[in-house]
């Protein structure tokens, strides 16, 4: 049996939770990886797991993420994750929600939570009547705070003109061709913003009626998904799923830059460097797609209007720059210098 310490993820985490509640059924982990500059903070997934061991795998990973990526946000928050073990059918209730609000509560602060994969707003309502350790609640009228997704939209479109301005000297993305993976919430505003500023741009969806309601508003065309990584374009824009660069779809590129939303796009951190190798500027993820979570930190930190909030998403091109400064500088890939640099902004350099 392994113990936390041996798992390959476990990078000196402050604190890992193991949560039993018998009377609701819940089962969950919470992992507070770094509370250096701030209340670790980082949102709950809700998910059935074949072994529970993935289920650490994932906490450890998670939170470790969140740390890295609130960091480099420039946010005073630390990194911290919850998984919940679903069983097979997912069942939900209130009461096991009310039962996790009970738990974060318990510690006092040291972990804030939030929306994940499986998690919604109406489940942290309930966790909301038990703790004030939660954010990503409705936001009430004019306030910050609700979905999200608009906002990392917005960064990760501010991201894309920041590599094409470095990668193509252009300002504008008027007439070039980019290919977005994925229709739903980021992707979307990704597209729409693309599109009105005179791309032209390709985009996929497993869910095929998604994708074309998509292109229809945008005036783009719609391409099975497997051939979107290969398709030739600018710019390939991943905004579905994790671990879409691997050895082999890295050889298939056909773009100039990779500048997406989707969380975790390296397979391992090894494919950092073969993208490089192949020339494509690589914008790292959770650098180009903290929008979402400077609004929910502003939300639970109370620090920022929706001004404040544009004003620090507008502040994504400038670290993206800084990175792809000192990894051309240092021959690095940009995901090992941007996890570098944050595990300098945690005391852990
Ligand atoms: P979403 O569920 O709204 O959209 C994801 C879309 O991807 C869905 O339409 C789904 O059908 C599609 N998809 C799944 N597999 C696909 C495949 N193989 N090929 C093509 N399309 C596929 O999710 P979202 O909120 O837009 O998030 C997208 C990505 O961005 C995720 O990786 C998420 O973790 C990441 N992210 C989201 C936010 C946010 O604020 N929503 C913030 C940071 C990171």
């Amino acid at each position: 049996m392994q113990s936390p310490w041996e798992y390959a993820d476990f990078d000196d985490h402050e604190v890992v939770h193991f949560v039993t509640d018998r009377s609701t059924g819940l089962k969950a982990l919470i992992a507070v990886h770094s509370t250096h500059l701030g209340p670790g903070a980082g949102g709950t997934r809700f998910w059935h797991y074949a072994r529970s061991g993935d289920a650490v795998v994932d906490a450890l990973r998670l939170s470790r993420g969140m740390s890295y990526k609130n960091a480099m946000a420039g946010l005073r928050l630390g990194g911290g994750k919850a998984v919940i073990l679903a069983d097979p059918n997912r069942t939900k209730t209130p009461e096991m929600f009310a039962a996790f609000g009970r738990a974060v509560d318990g510690l006092g602060g040291a972990y804030v939570t939030a929306e994940d994969v499986g998690v919604t707003v109406a489940d942290l309502v309930e966790v909301s009547k038990q703790t004030r350790y939660v954010s990503g609640l409705p936001a009430a009228a004019g306030a910050v705070g609700g979905d999200p997704g608009p906002h990392t939209s917005y960064g990760v479109f501010l991201g894309i003109k920041a590599a094409v301005r470095r990668k193509l000297g252009k300002d504008s993305l008027s007439g070039l061709h980019l290919a977005i993976q994925g229709a739903g919430s980021v992707a979307s505003g990704v597209a729409r913003r693309a599109a009105g500023e005179g791309a032209r741009v390709t985009l996929t969806d497993i869910d095929a009626s998604r994708a074309q309601r998509l292109a229809d508003e945008v005036g783009a065309t719609v391409v099975a998904p497997d051939e979107i990584m290969t398709l030739e374009a600018d710019v390939l824009s991943p905004n579905a799923l994790g671990a879409i660069l691997t050895a082999e779809s890295i050889a298939g590129l056909n773009v100039a830059i990779v500048a997406g939303g989707a969380n975790n796009q390296l397979a391992t951190p090894a494919e950092g460097d073969l993208v490089r190798a192949r020339g494509i500027l690589y914008a790292p993820d959770y650098v180009i797609n903290a929008g979402g979570i400077i609004n929910v930190a502003s939300e639970y930190l109370g620090d920022a209007d929706e001004a404040g909030v544009r004003a620090k998403i507008e502040q994504i091109p400038e670290r993206l720059e800084a990175i792809w400064e000192e990894s051309d500088r240092t021959d690095r890939n940009p995901a090992a210098v941007a996890d570098d640099m944050a595990r300098r902004l945690i005391g852990r350099g």
